[in-house]
C-alpha cells in the first residue's frame, strides 16, 4: 500500500487499462482522463505507452494540453512510458512533432531499429534495489540528450531509458506489462512526495 492517493491515467489511447491496472494492485485509486476537467481531481498523473503521434494529436484537440502543462507547473507528479516519454520530451529527434515539452531531454523515436521493434532485457535500475527489472521494449525510444536538471536512473546498452527530473518520470518501456510493482511504487513513493 502506498498510501491514499488518486492518480489519474491519460486515456486517450494505448495501454492505459494495464496501468490503471498495476495502480490497482498498488491500492490506489485511479481515475482515467479525458477532459481538462478530470485533470483538477487527481494527485498524479500517467501518461501510457502507445502512439505519441496519435495521443499527441488527440490532446491538442480535446484541449488538454493548456491544463496539463498549467498542472504539471504547479508541481503535479508525471510518470510518462514510451510514447508517453515521447510526448513528455522537449525534443524529437530528427521529427517535427508537437509535445507537451515538460522534460528537458530529447528522444529519438523506434529507436532500438526495425530487427528488434520489440524486446525484453533485463535492466539493473539502482534506486529499485538489486533485483533486475524486467523491461519490455516495443518500438521504443531512447534519450539521446539529457539537461542540467534530469538524472538518468537506468541504462540500456549505454543508452538512458529512465529519466527523472524532479516529480517527472520518464522510462522507454513498459512496466505496466510485468507483474512488477517497483516501478510505479517508486513513481508514487519517491517522485511524487519528492
Ligand atoms: N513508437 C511509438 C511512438 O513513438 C511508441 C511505442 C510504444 O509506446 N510502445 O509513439
Amino acid at each position: 500500500m502506498v498510501g491514499h492517493m488518486r492518480v489519474g491515467i491519460l486515456a486517450l489511447q494505448g495501454a492505459f487499462r494495464e496501468h490503471a491496472q498495476t495502480l490497482g494492485r498498488l491500492g490506489v485509486e485511479t481515475r482515467l482522463v479525458r477532459r481538462p476537467a478530470e485533470l483538477e481531481e487527481i494527485e498524479a498523473l500517467v501518461i501510457p505507452g502507445g502512439e505519441s503521434t496519435t495521443i499527441g494529436r488527440l490532446l491538442f484537440e480535446f484541449s488538454l494540453v493548456d491544463k496539463l502543462l498549467a498542472k504539471a507547473k504547479e508541481g503535479l507528479p508525471v510518470f510518462g512510458t514510451c510514447a508517453g516519454m515521447v510526448l513528455m520530451a522537449r525534443e524529437i529527434e530528427g521529427i517535427e512533432q508537437r509535445t507537451l515539452g515538460l522534460m528537458d531531454i530529447t528522444v529519438r523515436r523506434n529507436a532500438f531499429g526495425r530487427q528488434v521493434e520489440s524486446f525484453e532485457a533485463d535492466l539493473q535500475i539502482p534506486v529499485l534495489g538489486d533485483k533486475p527489472f524486467r523491461g519490455v521494449f516495443i518500438r521504443a525510444p531512447f534519450v539521446t540528450r539529457v539537461g542540467a536538471g534530469v538524472e538518468v536512473l537506468a541504462e540500456f546498452e549505454g543508452k538512458p531509458v529512465l529519466v527523472r527530473q524532479g516529480k517527472l518520470l520518464a522510462c522507454a518501456f513498459h512496466p505496466e506489462l510485468t507483474n512488477d510493482l517497483r516501478l510505479h511504487r517508486y513513481f508514487l513513493e519517491e517522485v511524487a512526495k519528492a
